[in-house]
């Protein structure tokens, strides 16, 4: 038995070399899994179930493909497609997991995250959060016709990028007493999240316990992800070319 976790992968039109690398991901590592977790941002960009196009098709059909073949599949929510919503979930079978999620794996008490929630020196993208993950904007913004959502979801984008070009490194990244509070709340050793791009396997205590944090990293030179079995957890790469 085995577990497999990715997030990240920001699929989009303009990289169709990313989307390639990630439907042979379903046929070969992930078919192997009894498991697939999704840990956010599987997107670039969601606007509501109801847009179709080849890229959304194409993904769908494989998840069902693939659940068929006795892999379940997980999905958070992340920054950039945390408006998938029921009608893609009954389409594809995936489930949806609460941002924190805690799961008991292999024995393992371990906690799931996008990874955005540990970003707490960005105060300005958490107010963003809270507003956006209102059930009220939600629904105002889905109730939008395609274009005007499309426009406003540009806008969005070209006022975040800017910002960030403005916004300082360690703003960026988790911050240590957010991931030490979360951790310390929900109980865990093993917490694994995705968000910031920044691959790496954290040794951290927690209760005077050694713990670990895993970052998975974003697709686009490489791929990453994390494989769980009964006797190891391992962060992994490989090139996409
Ligand atoms: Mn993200």
């Amino acid at each position: 038995m085995a577990y497999c976790f990715i997030s990240d992968l920001h699929l989009q039109e303009d990289k169709p070399y990313v989307t390639d690398a990630f439907l042979t991901f379903l046929d070969t590592t992930a078919k192997e899994a009894e498991r697939l977790y999704i840990l956010g941002d599987l997107f670039e960009v969601w606007i509501g179930d109801d847009l179709k196009s080849e890229l959304s098709n194409e993904i769908k059909e494989r998840f069902v493909l693939l659940k068929n073949r006795s892999t379940s599949i997980f999905a958070m929510h992340g920054n950039r497609d945390f408006l998938i919503g029921e009608k893609f979930c009954e389409e594809t079978g995936v489930t949806l997991l609460d941002d924190p999620s805690k799961l008991e794996l292999f024995g393992k008490d371990t906690l799931l995250m996008h990874g955005d929630l540990l970003c707490t020196k960005d105060v300005a993208y958490q107010e963003f959060r809270n507003t956006s993950r209102n059930p009220q904007w939600k629904k105002e913004f889905l109730d939008k016709p395609i274009e005007e959502r499309e426009k406003i979801t540009q806008e969005l984008r070209t006022k975040s990028k800017k910002a960030t070009s403005q916004k300082e490194d360690e703003i960026m990244d988790v911050s240590p007493d957010a991931v030490e509070e979360i951790m310390t709340t929900h109980d865990v050793k093993l917490l694994i999240h995705g968000h910031t791009h920044r691959p790496h396997v954290h040794s951290l205590k927690i209760n005077e316990a050694p713990a670990q944090r895993i970052v998975l990293g974003d697709w686009d030179k490489s791929a990453w992800y994390i494989w769980m079995d009964d006797e190891s957890c391992e962060l992994k790469q490989f090139p996409i070319t």
